[in-house]
């Protein structure tokens, strides 16, 4: 097994045991459930939330946003389609 891959496996492992860890999220498969640090796209506001969750948001909004700037954020995105 490559080393690399090794290292990954074992930054998995030890955040399923529940520690937090500084993964590079590029070293994430987008289907990974693994909880990672994200921070809202308007109110700066962290949250932890999978990778697998954030790149659903961005797929279908191209933005993540948390619950309290979500829906200002679709509105704003609607007025823009409508009015560029
Ligand atoms: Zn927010």
């Amino acid at each position: 097994m490559e080393e690399q891959l090794k290292n990954i496996l074992k930054k998995v492992i030890i955040a399923k045991l529940g520690e937090h860890i500084d993964v590079n999220v590029d070293d994430l498969s987008k289907q990974s459930h693994t909880k990672i640090d994200i921070k809202c796209d308007m109110c700066d506001k962290k949250m932890n939330q999978s990778y697998y969750a954030y790149n659903k948001n961005i797929k279908q909004q191209g933005f993540y946003a948390c619950n309290d700037c979500k829906q200002i954020k679709i509105e704003k995105t609607k007025y823009r389609k409508i009015w560029l």
